[in-house]
């Protein structure tokens, strides 16, 4: 009797598959192929990627290979990795993602750590005596909060904080409920379904809003590598006309849920920098400090509405 699938033609190694499925990688135009591959592999048999170099010659089971073969054709289909593993970490955080969120950037990282380390929301950071913490819980509001990856390296750096995440999406928020829920942060971060602010109530006053929003134009999408245009959804990065959209509609409205000494955090996109600017100071926004990415270029603002911040 024939044995069926892979295992019939041939016993493959851990090392061999690697090499196979790097080159049809390679040849479908995915970048740092055999990267992929490992860390396809590794995802799919726990072993940390760096056990695998110890398991070259470990011949792999015949469903472990057709499992691979599956994760490296869709990843050959331009599907990203982290659709495909289901996961990603944030801020060493583990997010899972899929086809409704997107996929978390490690630019966003920074921008988050910014958050969690703006004074009046971190006791430890503000050296406040413990047990005395804030006379009333600081409060954030994350505006388009996908994953709600923001959200949950924020309040997990600050124990005192509540945190309102914002999202258009039914779909994004099942997966941000899902995601605060692995992280135990149930009772302290909050979702709440809204175009924009539209379902906030008035009078919610809030120490910091921060948010990464779609800022790609319109036009643009369509020059994105195939992983991000045909995979990340639209509403995550389309930001309109001219990809301004959401800074407009940030600088005109924000101002009515910060506190008079709070502060919002914007993410934005490559060349933005002054134009985000210019929307901001046109609504007599202060833009305290612009700071940049890994790679050296501008890639979020700090911004108040006063000049005067008691904390500072
Ligand atoms: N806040 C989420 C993130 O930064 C989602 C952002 C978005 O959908 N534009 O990853």
């Amino acid at each position: 009797m024939k044995p069926s699938g892979f295992a019939y033609f041939t016993l493959v190694t851990v090392l061999q598959v690697i090499q196979k499925s790097s080159e049809f990688l390679s040849r479908k135009g995915v970048e740092n192929p055999r990267l992929q591959v490992e860390l396809l592999l590794s995802h799919h048999l726990k072993l940390p990627r760096m056990a695998l170099y110890l398991n070259f010659e470990r011949i792999l089971t015949s469903p472990e290979l057709d499992t691979l073969r599956e994760f490296v054709r869709r990843r050959g289909e331009r599907e990203p990795l982290q659709h495909i593993t289901g996961t990603t970490s944030f801020c060493g955080y583990e997010v899972e993602v899929n086809r409704h969120v997107l996929v978390p950037r490690p630019e966003t990282e920074l921008l988050a750590e910014a958050g969690w380390k703006l004074q009046g929301l971190n006791p430890a950071l503000d050296q406040l005596n413990e047990g005395h913490p804030y006379a009333s819980p600081p409060r954030v509001l994350d505006f388009g909060t996908g994953t709600a990856c923001i959200s949950i390296a924020i309040a997990s750096k600050c124990p005192d904080i509540l945190v309102d995440c914002v999202d258009i999406s039914q779909e994004a928020l099942a997966v941000a409920e899902r995601n605060i829920n692995r992280h135990g942060l149930g009772t302290r971060v909050r979702l709440v379904h809204s175009d924009g602010f539209s379902a906030i109530k008035a009078g919610e006053k809030y120490d910091l809003i921060i948010s990464n929003p779609p800022y790609i134009s319109s036009a643009e999408i369509l020059t994105l590598d195939a992983e991000v245009k045909d995979h990340d959804p639209l509403l995550a990065l389309d930001g309109g006309a001219d990809g301004l959209f959401f800074y407009r509609q940030l600088a005109e409205r924000a101002g009515d849920f910060l506190k008079p000494e709070g502060t919002m955090m914007l993410e934005f996109g490559d060349g933005q920098e002054k134009m985000v600017e210019d929307i901001l100071r046109s609504q007599k926004w202060i833009v305290v400090e612009v700071c940049a990415d890994y790679n050296h270029k501008p890639r979020f603002l700090i911004a108040r509405k006063n000049e005067t911040d008691p904390r500072t």
